[in-house]
């Protein structure tokens, strides 16, 4: 298993998430880890045609940002797999995940044959 190949390309998908979701929002200042949509500038205008496009916009960025959180904390999660020792491993069934997959999605914790 070639844990550093991995590990390089899971910090780079790091940071690569860290600084999109600084893009569209902002941690959470009452939940460690956790982020929220940055309001936009554009919320304090008071003309109600704005106000639609600023409420989908924000809307946009929650499933956004909420996609983008779940591939970060996956991204954790497989870092720390590799400083334990189990990464590459089936969570399902305890074999190894194939190359090709993990090539595929650095992150996966589970063969092809157990993947959700
Ligand atoms: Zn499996």
């Amino acid at each position: 298993m070639k844990t550093e190949y991995f590990k390089k390309k899971l910090e780079a998908e790091k940071a690569k998430l860290e600084s999109e979701m600084q893009n569209i929002g902002r941690r959470n200042p009452g939940v460690p880890d956790d982020w929220e949509p940055a309001p936009s500038s554009a919320e304090v205008e008071s003309d109600p045609v704005d106000q639609a496009d600023v409420v989908v916009n924000r809307e946009n960025n929650a499933a956004v940002l909420a996609d983008l959180e779940a591939r970060y904390d996956a991204t954790l999660t497989a870092l720390e797999r590799i400083e334990k020792g189990t990464y590459g491993v089936c969570e399902v069934c305890g074999s190894k995940i194939e190359a090709a997959r993990l090539e595929a999605n650095p992150s996966a914790t589970t063969c092809s044959e157990h993947m959700r």
